[in-house]
């Protein structure tokens, strides 16, 4: 019998399982993919390797708990740091998101002058810097009561931050500027939007300070590919299945019976990866697919589209890129598309000469459902995105050795999920209300963007930092 068994080899999943591992828990990890990482894996297509989503590992510095649980589990990724974080590409005007901030406000205030720019990118710097330091709080949801006492270790963040959790971000910024123009709300809209995965109106000032000033800590490419960094986080632990999805999972007295490509397997404990909406589906006590089942309604339906490309090019491009347009994108949500370039150097993850492209922009998985309209849907949308980028980047045509794309439902046929992104920390959808990473079920736990804290690396990683607390280990 395990001691673990954890459901999904995502951002959670392998990072929960890589450290309990390295602490001498037996464990087992499941994966229904071939390649481990989920929404951060990679894959290969026609020869070609490829980031499926992720391609920035941000928070892995001194001091932030991307770099603290590595270190916790003994792990070393290689990376690169990246400064620009990304260039923002709108109409005329490139502003590189510099680490540095006099060497990226310079730019920032020629491109969109205001008098007040300087004292709102000094606060969004100050917020980025001070949040990061606060520590010893914790969340959990296996009873009221200790819900309630968790929520008291938020106290100090609070207190510290409670003018800007109160009202919405668009009012906050609009107020503070007094008015601004549209092409630089566009600017700042489309920044919040990559990382909080929320509009200004639904998110509160501090989620979109942090947003908005991720690139002013030090963010990383992954050399290989974020498949490579999964690979090598999780080569210690001993039972890794891979191509093994969890169909059912039976709770007995002291353990749970999990099953997979037909073969039994008992653990002790069990750790969730599945999003929140759908790990109801894996049980069928009534309890816990109630349990589950009043977390389905925060499924929002965002999504991603995304084009994959490889081009051959002697060109030196930039490791990301967001180009900014005046209208939505057909079949989007969003008015920006986020291009990420394999470095030049990589060789692992695309041949010398070649670059790896990994585009993204935000949909709903809902647009996507019609059958008849699905192909071409497609094909109109991968083809502008595929023109802009080779317009806003002056790639030629026959630089494209390889292209093709991918919708919600592609993401739902190999990670189990449409919906992407996970729960973003809205003014609705706030601290006690998301779903925790320990549940009332004894020894059933949830790791993920679905659930506390929040999605991407550093979101997910504060889960895990979360979970290894409620865990005790
Ligand atoms: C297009 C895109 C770009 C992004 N870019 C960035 C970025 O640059 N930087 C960043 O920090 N974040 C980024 N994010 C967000 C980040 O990728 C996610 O928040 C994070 O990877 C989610 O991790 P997770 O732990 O929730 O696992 P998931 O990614 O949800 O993975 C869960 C895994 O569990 C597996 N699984 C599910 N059910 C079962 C089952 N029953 N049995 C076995 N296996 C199962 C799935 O196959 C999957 O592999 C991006 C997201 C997207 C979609």
């Amino acid at each position: 019998m395990k001691d673990y068994a954890v459901v999904g080899s995502g951002v959670g999943g392998s990072s929960i399982a890589a450290l309990l591992n390295a602490k001498g828990y037996d464990v087992a990890l499941f994966e229904k993919d071939s390649n481990l990482g989920g929404s951060s894996s990679s894959f290969k297509h026609r020869g070609y390797s490829y980031n499926t989503g992720a391609t920035t590992l941000a928070g892995y510095e001194e001091g932030y708990v991307v770099k603290e649980i590595f270190d916790a589990m003994g792990f070393t990724p290689e990376v690169i740091e990246t400064d620009p974080s990304i260039v923002v590409i709108q109409n005329a005007k490139i502003t590189p998101r510099h680490k540095d901030f006099e060497r990226f406000f310079e730019t920032l205030n020629r491109n969109y002058p205001h008098a007040k720019n300087r004292e709102f990118w000094k606060l969004v710097y100050d917020l980025n810097k001070e949040f990061y330091k606060y520590d010893g709080y914790y969340y959990s949801n296996a009873n009221v009561f200790a819900k309630i006492k968790s929520l008291t270790s938020f106290l100090p963040l609070f207190l510290k931050f409670q003018k800007y959790l109160r009202g919405d971000a668009y009012g906050f910024i609009d107020n503070f500027f007094g008015g601004i123009d549209q092409e630089y709300w566009r600017f700042l809209e489309s920044q919040i939007l990559i990382v909080a995965q929320a509009p200004a109106k639904e998110i509160n000032f501090l989620t979109a300070a942090l947003s908005l000033g991720y690139a002013f800590s030090k963010n990383h490419y992954p050399v290989g590919g974020f498949g490579a960094l999964f690979d090598a986080m999780t080569q210690n632990i001993k039972d890794v299945y891979a191509k093994s999805e969890v169909t059912k999972i039976v709770q007995r007295e002291g353990y749970f019976e999990l099953y997979s490509n037909g073969e039994r397997f008992e653990s002790k404990k069990i750790i969730l990866n599945s999003t929140v909406y759908e790990s109801g589906k894996l049980f069928s006590e009534a309890d816990v697919k109630n349990y589950y089942k009043k977390y389905e309604k925060l499924d929002n339906h965002q999504s991603s589209f995304m084009l994959y490309m490889t081009i051959k090019s002697a060109k030196k491009f930039h490791h990301h890129y967001q180009i900014i347009e005046e209208e939505l994108f057909p079949h989007t949500l969003s008015k920006a598309l986020f291009v990420s370039f394999s470095d030049a150097m990589d060789d692992k993850i695309a041949p010398k000469g070649h670059y790896s492209v990994t585009a993204s922009i935000h949909t709903d998985s809902r647009f996507w459902d019609d059958k008849a309209s699905y192909k071409a849907q497609k094909k109109e949308l991968s083809l502008i995105l595929q023109n802009l980028i080779l317009e806003r980047l002056e790639i030629d045509k026959n630089e494209i050795v390889d292209s093709f794309s991918a919708t919600s439902k592609t993401f739902g046929r190999y990670i189990n999920r449409t919906q992407l992104g996970g729960n973003a920390i809205s003014v609705k959808n706030f601290l006690p209300f998301l779903p925790g990473n320990d549940t009332k079920v004894k020894n059933l736990y949830n790791v993920g963007d679905t659930v506390y804290a929040a999605q991407g690396w550093p979101g997910v990683m504060l889960g895990v930092k979360n979970l290894q607390r409620l865990l005790d280990v």
